[in-house]
């Protein structure tokens, strides 16, 4: 068998020195140091897939692997920017210029949030900086959140902003960066990545609310998530598994939803009675001669009833037992919603044959990573396992993350 390759962590000390140097060597010519680093978060969710454009619930925990930003503010509204993921280039504009539709490449993620708080009525100037991360990218666990909530709270800091200080602020924040997400890199997303990485607390997780009319306060809630207590690990695995046709995927899923809403005289999927799913299907049977539109809708209904459930149980204290959600959301998310992929699925398999509590694909699907709860003492064995079945698969070797409910964005040095 070959070795599992982990993704490890860095510490908040390697993070800022990665970015210090990297500030010297890019903007070493001009002298002068960095304001500060700051750092934030990629994100897993537990629970609570395909829910937030339903206006339903999910349930992420930011990770221990963050993105580190060194960055020096500006006198003028010049943007110039480094990263060690885009080795070799800096990528410049001016803020002037920067507007839905006018900016490519990965830099529209990071100037896309000093636009996003301009136009909240929070002007910033420009800016230079670089970036480093160990969120693994476009592994389903929010590296573009990560980097845009790691900018947003250096030009927070650097504009005398003080809008991270305090959970309203960081509200206003997580608009901002949804913003610079959907309106100027063009990726349509849900809030939950941006929520989770600007407002997690360590051994919690957060409530993602995507109930159409609430206030972005009241749209995240901390819930108790303290895995180490019981014992127990959160194994993230990135399959590296990829797919085409995955954006089409997606809008096509959200129309489907849409259209149900529309037919059942509902504003979103939220507001079906969990306890009249069945009435509500029928209902929708005439429309519906292939039965995809009642099989999406179940998924919609019975997930967000799922991320209630599980919830409660963690806030009971109960989190040993929320193992069967996860492998319910994960049959529906495969069967109802048709979002897995196979190697998602030998995820989920493998790990519960080898003694996982729960397991389950994450993030939008078809690909990306899968998360299994584990005895603390079993984290090897489960390992083993994955790495076992995709070697006999034939596929490529994924990548293994522990990821212990950890903090938000904030300042590092
Ligand atoms: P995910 O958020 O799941 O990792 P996305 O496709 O949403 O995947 O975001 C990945 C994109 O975000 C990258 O292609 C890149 O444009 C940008 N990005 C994220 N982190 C960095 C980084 N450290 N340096 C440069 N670009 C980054
Ligand atoms: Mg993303």
């Amino acid at each position: 068998m070959s070795t599992p390759e982990w993704l490890e962590s860095w510490s908040d000390e390697d993070g800022a020195q990665r970015v210090r140097a990297l500030f010297a060597q890019v903007f070493g010519e001009d002298g002068g140091e960095p304001d500060g680093v700051w750092a934030a978060p990629g994100r897993v969710n537990l629970i609570g897939e395909h829910t937030d454009y339903n206006g339903g619930l999910a349930l992420p925990t930011a990770l221990p692997h963050r993105t580190y930003v060194a960055l020096r503010h500006r006198d003028d509204d010049t943007v110039r920017l480094g990263s060690a993921q885009a080795p070799g280039t800096l990528w410049t504009a001016s803020l002037a210029d920067v507007a839905p539709g006018t900016v490519t490449g990965w830099g529209a993620y990071v100037a896309g949030v000093a636009w996003a708080l301009g136009e909240a009525g929070h002007p910033v100037r420009g800016f230079d900086a670089v970036v480093d991360s160990c969120v693994p990218f476009g592994a389903g666990l929010s590296s573009s959140a990560a980097l845009e909530c790691a900018v947003a709270v250096a030009l927070d800091e650097t504009a005398g902003l003080g809008l991270a200080a305090d959970d309203a602020g960081r509200a206003t924040l997580v608009t901002a960066c949804v913003r610079a997400e959907n309106e100027i890199a063009g990726a349509p997303t849900g809030g939950m990545d941006q929520a989770a990485s600007l407002r997690c607390t360590a051994e919690h997780a957060l409530l993602v609310d995507s109930r159409p009319g609430l206030s972005a306060l009241d749209s995240g809630t901390p819930v108790p998530f303290d895995l180490a207590p019981a014992d127990l690990t959160m194994l993230v695995v990135d399959t590296r598994a990829e797919h085409a046709l995955v954006d089409g995927q997606y809008a096509e899923r959200r129309a489907t939803c849409e259209r149900a809403a529309a037919l059942l005289g509902v504003k979103t999927l939220r507001d079906v009675d969990p306890d009249l799913l069945e009435e509500t299907l029928a209902a929708l049977a005439p429309h519906d001669a292939d039965g995809v539109l009642r099989r999406r809708v179940r998924h919609v209904v019975t997930e967000i009833a799922r991320t209630a459930r599980f919830r409660d149980l963690v806030t009971d204290g109960r989190v040993a037992e929320v193992g069967p959600l996860m492998v319910a959301s994960h049959v529906s998310l495969r069967d109802d919603y048709e979002v897995s992929a196979r190697e998602l699925d030998l995820v989920v398999d493998a790990a519960l044959d080898a003694g996982a509590l729960g397991a389950r694909m994450t993030g939008g699907g078809f690909g990306g990573s899968a998360i299994a709860l584990v005895r603390a003492a079993e984290v090897d064995a489960v390992v083993v396992a994955v790495q076992g079945a995709f070697d006999a698969a034939g596929l490529r070797a994924p990548g293994f993350l522990l990821a212990p409910p950890s903090a938000a964005a904030g300042r590092v040095a």
